[in-house]
Parts: structure tokens; sequence; C-alpha cells
């Protein structure tokens, strides 16, 4: 049972989950003491295919076509159908990206298969893997297992998995040109959008410094800002604060905002609503600032401080600066 992991990359550029995908494939490939290999798609793949070469893989897959140089549902399904039917892997994973999303069922349902999305952990059970999905807003968790001959699609959340425990080695870098004609192609690319000029980009921040309702109103929000500032975080919210405007609505994290896995999470004036927990828990580690003790928020910290953050978030920010 071979695994395969399909990276996302656009104009040259690694999409970061992708990294969580590869170390995830060379997890589950120890668990089930089988091989992970690696592929990455595009007009000129074999760049970012070589820097590949330095992860513990069997193989990396460098998927060339001129039509793959924009990114449409058609090409990529068409694409790796092809590259999945010549080396069976028996698991592709893919981060769960907006991307994966909106071609991973075209691709699955091509080969008569099913895609798990979304998949928030694992377990193996009996030598299998066992796949958890989230329901109902991250209320109730899902066990799922696939039955049947691979290959087996899916595709996972971001900070499910890190990034950081990749495995170093050395792997041969393989090209392999899928067979695509322009009348395949059904989809015209057209320029890229962007909500806004200043749209923030939370799932790559290290740091992450997130006001809740605690704040009370707009006008205390300098104060958490001045704690991101002195950590040089990103500034975040839960959705009431977004909601009443007190924050920009790319600001909001959570089940209806962005899902984020920093480094380091500072959650503070947050209560721990499912719906928040859901965009955050990923993160390496977390600290909640809360008066109240019994929160949920502390249910997930690795760091809790119990108190009122008007009289802490300032101090902690005249710390930060006498340590710099
Ligand atoms: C369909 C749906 C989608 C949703 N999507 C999201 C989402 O994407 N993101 C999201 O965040 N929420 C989302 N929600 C809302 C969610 O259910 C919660 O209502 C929300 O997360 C609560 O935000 P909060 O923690 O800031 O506020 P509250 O729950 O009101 O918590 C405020 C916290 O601040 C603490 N506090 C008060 N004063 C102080 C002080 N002086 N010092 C320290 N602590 C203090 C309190 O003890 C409390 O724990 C969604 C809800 C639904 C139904």
């Amino acid at each position: 049972m071979s695994i395969l992991a399909v990276m996302e990359q656009r104009g040259g550029a690694w999409n970061r989950m992708s990294f969580e995908t590869l170390a995830a494939a060379q997890h589950f490939a120890q668990e089930l003491n089988t091989t992970a290999s690696a592929a990455v798609l595009g007009d000129a793949a074999e760049p970012l295919a070589k820097e590949l070469g330095s992860k513990q893989l069997e193989k990396v897959y460098a998927v060339e076509h001129p039509l793959l140089k924009d990114y449409t549902p058609e090409g990529y399904s068409l694409a790796l159908r092809q590259l999945v039917e010549q080396t069976k892997p028996a698991l592709a994973l893919f981060p769960h990206t907006y991307q994966v999303r909106d071609f991973i069922p075209k691709l699955a349902t091509s080969l008569g298969k099913v895609a798990v999305s979304d998949v928030v952990s694992h377990r193996i059970d009996n030598g299998e893997i066992v796949f958890v999905r989230q329901l109902f807003q991250g209320k109730v968790n899902a066990d799922v297992r696939f039955t049947g001959d691979g290959p087996h699609f899916a595709s996972l959340q971001a900070g499910a998995f890190r990034a950081d425990q990749l495995a170093e080695g050395s792997a041969p870098v393989e090209k392999f040109a899928p067979q695509i004609a322009a009348g395949d192609l059904r989809t015209k690319p057209l320029e890229l959008f962007r909500e806004s000029q200043r749209a923030v980009d939370l799932g790559a921040a290290e740091i992450i410094v997130s006001v809740g309702r605690g704040i009370k109103e707009a006008d205390n929000i300098p104060i958490v800002q001045k704690l991101a500032e002195a950590l040089g975080a990103e500034l975040a919210a839960s959705r009431p604060i977004c909601d009443a405007g007190w924050l920009p609505m790319e600001r909001q994290v959570g089940s209806s905002g962005q899902t984020v896995a920093p480094k380091m999470y500072m959650a503070i004036g947050i209560s721990g609503a499912i719906q928040h927990l859901v965009g955050m828990k990923g993160s390496r580690v977390v600290v909640a600032i809360n008066k109240d003790a019994n929160a949920p928020i502390f249910e997930i910290a690795d760091y809790g401080i119990v108190g009122d953050l008007f009289q802490i978030v300032p101090e902690l920010v005249e710390a930060i600066q006498k340590a710099k």
C-alpha cells in the first residue's frame, strides 16, 4: 500500500499546507510499513520536484504539461488520474485547499472511487488507516475507513499534521508527461481573484494574537494590537468582533473564517466556542487569557492565564519590550 502526496504550487511557490500533507504521507507510510512518494503539477514542475528530492521519499513525480500552467479542474484531474493509473498508489493525499476541494471529487469519481475530505486526524486499526473528520460544525467527530481496493483519496485539514516533522533523505525525480488536449479543458482560467487589496493570509502567520468579545468595545482593540506588534504577530479575532466591524472579516478565525495553524496562537478574551476552536486548534502552542477559569478555551490551551486582559496585556507588552 504505497502513499502518494500531491503537493500544491502556484506560479512556482509552494502552498505551505502541502508540506503537512507530505509529512503525513511519510508518517502513514512508516506506520503502515510502506513507501511514500510525492507529485507536483505544472508546466515547469521539475525545479519544484527537485526541491523535494531532499526528502525521505521513494520517488518524486514532476507532472509536466503546458496545459497545466494554470490550474483547471479538468487538467489537474486528468493528469492525476493518469499518474495514479500508472503508479497505482493505494492512497493519495492532498492538502485541503480550495483548489483541492474543487477537483478531488472529479478525480476520485473518474476512477469510481470516493474522496474523504477535511481529515483532522487518523489512527491505525488492524493495519488499516482510519481517518477522523468533523461533522456539524465540529460538534461530532466521525471515523471513516475505506473499503475495497484503492486508490483511495483524502484531503487533510490545515494544522492536522506537522510539517516540521518532515524526514530528510534523498529521492529520485521522475518526469511524468500526461496526455492532455486543449479540447479536454472546459474551464478558462481568468485573472486570480483576491477579496481585497489588503487581504491578510493568516494561514502564513507564525504568531497570531486573537481577540474576542472580552475586549468589550472597539476603542479597546489597540490594547491587543500593541501586543501583536510587540510579538511581530498578525492580529485576528473571533466572529463577534468581525461581525461588529471592529476588525475586518478577513481576520476572523473559525469555522466561518480562516483556519490557522501558527507556531503560537494567543486567544485573548475568547471563550473557546467550538466554531472558533475548529479554526485554530491545530496551532502548535495555544496561550489563553480569560477571566473565567472555566472558559472552554483552557481545555485546549498549553498556557493559561486566568485574569483580566486589561491588566495582563499591557504588562505583557511592557515585559516583551524590556526583553527586546
Ligand atoms: C454557524 C456559525 C458559525 C460560526 N463561526 C464562527 C467563527 O468562524 N469564528 C468564531 O470565533 N465564532 C464563530 N461562531 C460564533 C461562536 O459560536 C461564538 O459565539 C464566538 O466564537 C464567541 O466569541 P467570543 O469568544 O469572542 O465571545 P464570548 O463567547 O462572549 O466570550 C468572551 C470571553 O471573554 C472573557 N472575558 C470577558 N471579559 C474579560 C476580561 N476583562 N479579561 C479576560 N477575559 C474576559 C469571558 O470570560 C468570555 O470567555 C459561529 C457560530 C455559528 C452558529
